[in-house]
């Protein structure tokens, strides 16, 4: 079968598959900092090793790609022509996996916040990063 993609796409996606310090993660946490959150990074003790955690909100922040994790209806999560069926398993797999890691995290009183990559777009990146912050700041009140 025919290799598709070209070198760079291939880098771009295993650095996605590796699914550590991407730029979308980056760009989250540089935005956090500034804010004068502070947090912890993938925290194995947690369900999934987390991303961003912030202890004193009680708050955990994922950074997903929208291929990866299967984002609904978003125009970045189109599934390959080829090896279909596989992509389709994998996917529904990660999701899967998602919907757990969320579930066991809310059980022990977390809140769980995803931002996905197309979120971080720079048209609409300000607007997700305000709404981040309000979403976490509520989780006290
Ligand atoms: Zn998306």
């Amino acid at each position: 079968m025919a290799d598709v993609h070209t070198p760079e796409q291939r880098s771009y996606n295993m650095s996605r598959v590796k699914g550590k310090d991407t730029r979308p993660e980056l760009t989250v946490r540089k935005f956090l900092f500034a804010q004068g959150f502070r947090y912890r990074l993938h925290d194995k003790r947690l369900p999934g090793s987390p991303d961003i955690i912030l202890p004193k909100y009680k708050t955990i922040i994922f950074v997903h790609g929208c291929f990866f994790h299967g984002h609904e209806g978003c125009r970045y999560f189109v599934i390959p022509k080829t090896r279909t069926e596989w992509w389709v398993n994998k996917i529904n797999a990660n999701r899967a996996r998602d919907q757990e890691k969320t579930r066991l995290l809310q059980q022990s009183g977390w809140q769980v916040i995803v931002v996905y990559e197309c979120e971080l777009k720079p048209r609409i990146r300000d607007i997700t990063l305000q709404n981040l912050v309000c979403r976490i700041r509520n989780k006290d009140s």
